[in-house]
């Protein structure tokens, strides 16, 4: 299986359309998206959909066209098969299997978080970390154990990244609200107590978002913009810091789109310090949802059979991230 050299992968799990190619050796050759943004609110799946289904043409082929490839050098088709939006998932899984089908390869399902976790790997060259993954949609401490990655903390309900970014909104600041708020934050002086709420390994974000929410226009907003960060981040530092003790991995790899906070870097980095561990983050174009690594996880994927024909190519919107097999780790 080994004659694969050249990956192309689709995202499409929620506000990205995303098409990256990459080589057998993980070189990224093109790394193209269109990110859908709500007029208001949060992300609307159908509305995202109907983004992708618009943009996927032209993603497509500008991400050849960057890569210096034709269609007819591409050897598998890679796909975001979950977690996700369900009406954004189709949209990318559709693109996927008629590409798949159009030349005659193999198509590849893709778990998202994993393709997060595989590409920091692949970048960093650090083989077995702790990986801490944030972003919108998912809030995941894991590492590799017997064949899989193991959950050692996860949000009991939002996200850390729409956590911040539904208080960004509401503070009526742009998208994406993470570094607008962080913006804010750095001006803050005064810490304001708000829920810290982590049950055993998990962290559930709601109660501090809605008391947070309620503050605004009680509390200086750089102050409450402070007092949230430094509660959210440090309730996923706690969880961090037991699944490092705990696992004894040598070393902590922050992956996902918050992975590109300062903030954030420098509270893990201090928590690699103190337990002498290494601490590694993944570039910023790579961080957030993008097509590259999807191609990567696929081309990891394919190396062990692991494609499927078209008409079993499903949707899984829940797929978790410790219900895959990963036995390229073995
Ligand atoms: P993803 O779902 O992986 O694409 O990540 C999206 C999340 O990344 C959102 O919560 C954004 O607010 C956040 N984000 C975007 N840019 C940055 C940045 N420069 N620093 C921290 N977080 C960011
Ligand atoms: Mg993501």
């Amino acid at each position: 299986m080994s004659s694969v050299q050249h990956v192309l992968g689709i995202e499409c799990t929620a506000h990205t359309f995303g098409c990256g190619i990459i080589s057998s050796e993980a070189a990224v050759l093109s790394n193209i998206k269109s990110e859908y943004t709500p007029k208001a609110g949060g992300i609307h799946p159908r509305e995202a959909s109907q983004h992708h289904t618009e943009f996927a043409s032209a993603t497509v082929k500008e991400a050849l066209q960057r890569s210096g490839l034709t269609l007819s050098k591409i050897d598998a088709i890679a796909f975001s098969s979950g977690p996700g939006l369900g009406p954004c998932l189709r949209t990318g899984a559709t693109v996927a299997r008629m590409l798949s089908l159009l030349i005659d390869k193999p198509l590849i399902p893709v778990n998202h978080c994993i393709a997060h976790i595989e590409i920091g790997r692949a970048i960093t060259k650090e083989d077995d970390p702790l990986v801490v993954y944030v972003s919108g949609g998912n809030t995941i401490v894991s590492a590799y154990s017997d064949g899989r990655y193991r959950i050692f903390g996860e949000t009991l309900d939002v996200a850390l990244g729409n956590c911040l970014d539904t208080f960004a909104r509401a503070l009526g600041l742009p998208h994406p609200g993470v570094p607008k708020l962080e913006a804010l934050a750095n001006e803050g002086k005064i810490f304001i107590p708000l829920p810290y709420v982590v049950k055993g390994q998990d962290m559930s974000y709601s109660g501090l978002l809605t008391t947070a929410i309620r503050q605004i226009g009680k509390t200086e907003p750089k102050d409450l913009s402070l007092s949230l960060l430094e509660v959210a981040y440090g309730m996923l530092a706690e969880v961090t810091e037991r699944a490092l003790a705990h696992t004894e991995k040598a070393s902590v790899l922050l992956t996902g789109g918050v992975a590109r906070s300062l903030r954030l870097q420098r509270i893990l980095a201090s928590v690699c310090r103190e337990h002498n561990a290494r601490f590694y983050v993944v570039p910023p174009d790579l961080a957030g949802d993008n097509g590259a690594m999807i191609a990567w996880a696929g081309y990891l994927a394919f190396r062990e059979n692991l494609s499927v024909p078209v008409e079993c190519s499903f949707i899984r919107p829940k797929w978790r991230l410790d219900e895959v097999e990963v036995p390229w780790r073995k």
